[in-house]
């Protein structure tokens, strides 16, 4: 079954439900009024009757007509104890049958309906005494055709109030369902064209100003879908990269062993070149599994206090060898402090961070490692006067695979995997951490690490919940 049937059926049972359980209460509550009323009424004209009734000088019964003044709508007679006829009201005069036969010979007030001529009657029965001597009964009844006409008419209208608000609240559950959910067929629609297609780049057309829960559903579905092919795009280009990267060393790889099998000598030429080819590829793989680990939240970290100034100074002369005295190399307002964490993991984020900068700027120019301590944080900088990074690359440096504009990176001999930016995150987030970048482009570039200070050195101090923004 459809959801829109389902909700429909739903939605017009419940409203009916409601009406035709109103509708009973309406007419159970207004028969027991009426039926209490009535009651009352043949009690009133029996305490009437029973008053006005005298013993005559012959022993007879009479009803003193000054006493009784009963309405023209009730019937009364009086019945004796053999079950004769002694008096009855001018309506039922012509009547030979008692007004209720079923109930002569009880022996307390008795009200009971029954059929006098076709016609249904509420008939009150009660014990008659007069002056202490028992006469038989007397009978008061009235006709119930009122009630019973009042009853059928609450049954019609109420029978037709219900069938219209069943028919009303399906149809319009039906219209209100479909305008509900037609943006759902739509989001199923644009799924099922994507599975066919495998067109990432469809979207869901958005309704202006819907911000109910179907509006935050196609918000979110759009969402997914520009994350989708935001990843499958980063994906593809990566595949499209890595087996480039593989492809190059593996040829010079091939290149230099048929050299050398050509040749019939192991020459250091070649060797040197094969190496640096599988340290290449050993890197990539390295950068890969760390990666992963990070993602799925196994990233191992072997922690200890590390003294942070010491690894920046470790780094600094680090980077000095990389630039191979091609950069001014410059280490600033280094103070001592100590850090939870794992030492190889930070020295990876500051030598990947060091070696883009190096990567990225031109050879003379200043790149500056600046570590200074700011509250409970330490904060690391490197700062370069290089290329610098385009406002819109800014977001996705730190996705991964992602390099910047393609032309400009393979300018640069040092080809990365796009992965330096996201292993440095990673690292980072699981110190509890964060990176921080800033960059112009043409003017330079700078990324701030912040680390918490190892809380075993400052007992006292009050521990930040996040580093200060810069
Ligand atoms: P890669 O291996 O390509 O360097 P990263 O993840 O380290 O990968 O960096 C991602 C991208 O961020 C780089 O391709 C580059 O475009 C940009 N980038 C990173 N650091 C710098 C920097 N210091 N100056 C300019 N661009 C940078």
């Amino acid at each position: 079954m459809s959801l829109r049937l389902n909700l429909t059926l739903k939605y017009a049972g419940l409203l009916s439900g409601v009406v035709i359980l109103l509708s009973i209460v309406v007419y159970s509550m207004v028969s027991v009024v009426m039926t209490n009323r009535m009651d009352a009424n043949l009690e009133t004209a029996a305490n009437q009757i029973v008053s006005g009734l005298r013993v005559d000088e012959a022993g007879g019964l009479v009803l003193d007509p000054a006493v009784v003044q009963v309405s023209s709508t009730i019937h009364y007679q009086v019945w004796s104890e053999d079950q004769e006829i002694l008096l009855s009201s001018q309506n039922a005069q012509g009547l030979e049958a008692a007004l209720d036969s079923t109930s002569l010979g009880v022996t307390g007030p008795v009200f009971k309906e029954s059929d006098l001529q076709e016609e249904p009657f509420r008939v009150l029965t009660v014990p008659l005494t007069v002056g202490g001597q028992a006469y038989g009964w007397l009978q008061v009844g009235c006709s119930l055709a009122e009630l019973r006409h009042t009853q059928w008419l609450l049954r019609v209208v109420f029978g037709g109030t219900a069938i219209f608000a069943i028919i009303v609240s399906g149809l319009i559950g039906w219209v209100i369902t479909r305008q509900a959910l037609e943006p759902l067929a739509t989001v199923s629609q644009v799924a099922r064209q994507i599975m066919i297609t495998d067109d990432l780049s469809l979207r869901i057309p958005v309704t202006p100003g819907r911000t109910d829960e179907i509006g935050e559903l196609v918000l979110s579905f759009n969402q997914t879908l520009v994350r989708l092919e935001r990843l499958f795009n980063a994906q593809r280009r990566f595949l499209a990269d890595v087996s480039h990267e593989l492809r190059t060393p593996l040829t010079v790889i091939k290149g230099n062993i048929g050299l050398m099998r050509m040749l019939r000598e192991v020459d250091d030429e070649s060797m040197a070149s094969i190496e640096s080819e599988v340290d290449r590829l050993t890197r990539l793989v390295g950068d890969l599994l760390l990666m992963a680990q990070a993602e799925t939240g196994r990233m191992p970290l072997m922690l200890e206090q590390v003294e942070i100034d010491e690894l920046v100074f470790e780094v600094f002369e680090q980077l000095k060898v990389l630039s191979a005295g091609a950069h001014d190399i410059q280490g600033e307002n280094i103070e001592p402090a100590m850090v939870t964490g794992d030492r190889d993991r930070l020295k990876q984020v500051l030598l990947n961070l060091g070696s883009n900068a190096i990567k990225y700027t031109s050879p003379g120019e200043q790149i500056l490692l600046n570590q200074s301590v700011s509250g409970n944080w330490v904060q690391i900088d490197v700062i370069d006067h290089g290329l610098g990074i385009e406002e819109e690359e800014l977001s996705h440096i730190f996705e991964r695979f992602y390099r910047g504009d393609k032309s400009r990176s393979r300018a640069q001999k040092d080809v990365g995997f796009g992965l330096g930016l996201p292993i440095a995150y990673w690292i980072v987030r699981n110190h509890g951490g964060r990176i921080d970048v800033a960059s112009e482009v043409g003017r330079g570039t700078v990324f701030t690490v912040w680390l918490p200070i190892s809380q075993a050195e400052i007992p006292t101090r009050p521990i930040h919940t996040a580093p200060p923004l810069v």
